[in-house]
């Protein structure tokens, strides 16, 4: 890993030819930054933190990807066989780790970019990061990831609750919570499986909070993974998808409505498209059937002495909260003043095309996409590179030789 401080901003003319920066060593800057120099451009990641793959390194404990080794993995770098079919999260950062290693990436650690301006003359991007840096880049690739920053609801009297209170990030394992009576608001992958996690570490009672009923799918069936389907049908249109996965699921999936998950109403790929990807069975739908994991209505608001209040009106009072309510993308103070971000504050654009009027800026994995978002941020990177090369070719640097 390289520990030089990348070349400062002066008011010297600028070099002929600057790198293209990356801002995040994460999966998706990680396979940019391959990409490029894989086509003689030089190419500089930025980590705010010590080491890449920091969000891997704070999930939690049990976590394994659901979408395949083979189609999580990034271009240049086949994931060993002996990660298995489902590969850990330390083994997801192993691979982080070695992937950079072995394409001997350029990457500055501890530098995190407060801003992307673009550069009065248009030839290139002017990066504000740690220390009063100012770095000169002929494109830069935001690649920051949508899950650092927890995004906790702003329930009513929240603050006064006296028992444990956490956002899913900080949940490592189920072990604090032995003999416990826990709520887990939030039914996505990260709320349903820490759910079981809380069974099997001996919770003593968990409560699931539902806003949305969501689409479950079984991980994989009689051998066919769930992500082979999303990447068949990802093209497909919406409605007809939502009619495929409508009948799969009632061949497949049992009817839970009398434990709290009646089917959605709206259709699979529909919601996909809305942002909310299906929950990957990994022991809820066992855990509910049995009663083990109790599906209960959202939270309305918390009240004095520990009580939570639901939106049907139920009043309980668990030992510990956990939200599971997702992460904000928190593009706004980075690049929100390039009018690059749509009214969610996703980028209007991704992959290959750059925004109108920010030629050279991309973006890659703030999607979540049915057929996995590594495999698509592995695209997406051989994309941006090409697009790199062909408009911005003449002035990133490249790479000797
Ligand atoms: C629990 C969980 C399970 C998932 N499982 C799967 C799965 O099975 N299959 C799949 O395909 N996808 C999965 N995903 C989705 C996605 O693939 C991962 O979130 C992936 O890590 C996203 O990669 P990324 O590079 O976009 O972002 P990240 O991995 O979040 O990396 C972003 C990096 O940017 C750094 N950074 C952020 N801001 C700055 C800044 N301003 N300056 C410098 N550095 C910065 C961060 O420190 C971080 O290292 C999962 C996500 C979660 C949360």
């Amino acid at each position: 890993m390289a520990d030089s401080t990348p070349p400062t901003h002066s008011s010297a003319p600028p070099p002929p030819d600057r790198p293209v920066y990356v801002i995040g060593g994460g999966p998706g800057g990680l396979a940019a930054a391959y990409a490029l120099r894989a086509r003689g451009i030089r190419a500089v990641v930025l980590e705010k933190s010590d080491r890449v793959g920091a969000s891997w390194r704070g999930h939690y404990d049990r976590l394994h990807l659901h979408t395949t080794r083979r189609f999580s993995a990034l271009p240049g770098l086949p994931m060993p066989r002996r990660f298995g079919r489902w590969v850990s999260r330390d083994d997801v950062v192993r691979y982080l780790e070695k992937y950079a290693e072995h394409h001997r990436l350029e990457i500055v650690t501890g530098v995190e970019v407060s801003r992307v301006e673009r550069l009065p003359d248009g030839t290139g991007w002017l990066l504000r990061a740690t220390g009063g840096r100012e770095l000169t880049g002929a494109a830069v690739v935001v690649a920051t990831g949508f899950n650092h920053t927890p995004r906790v609801p702003d329930w009513p009297g929240r603050d006064t609750y006296p028992g444990d209170f956490l956002h899913a990030a900080a949940y490592r394992n189920g072990e604090p919570y032995a003999g416990r009576d826990v709520l887990v608001v939030g039914v996505g992958n990260t709320g349903a499986e820490i759910a079981v996690d809380l069974v099997e570490s001996g919770a003593s009672r968990v409560r699931l909070a539902v806003r949305t009923v969501p689409h479950i799918l079984r991980r994989s069936t009689a051998g066919w993974a769930a992500q082979y389907s999303g990447i068949l049908v990802r093209r497909l249109p919406v409605r007809l998808v939502d009619r495929m996965s409508r009948v799969q699921a009632r061949l497949t999936m049992p009817d839970l409505s009398a434990h709290g998950l009646p089917r959605p109403d709206t259709g699979l790929y529909s919601r996909v498209k809305q942002g909310a990807i299906p929950v990957q069975d990994v022991g809820l739908i066992d855990a509910v059937r049995k009663g083990r994991v109790e599906v209960v209505a959202a939270v309305d608001h918390f009240e004095d002495g520990g009580k939570i209040v639901l939106t049907d009106g139920t009043r309980i009072s668990p030992d510990a909260v956990i939200a599971a309510t997702g992460y904000v993308r928190a593009l706004e103070d980075l690049v929100g003043h390039l009018g690059v971000l749509d009214a969610r504050g996703r980028p209007v654009v991704h992959g290959a095309r750059s925004p109108q009027g920010a030629p050279g800026l991309y973006f890659t994995g703030f999607t979540n996409p049915i057929s996995g978002n590594l495999r698509e941020m592995a695209l997406d990177a051989v994309r941006i590179a090409k697009a790199v090369a062909r408009d911005g070719s003449g002035k990133a640097s490249r790479l000797p030789g």
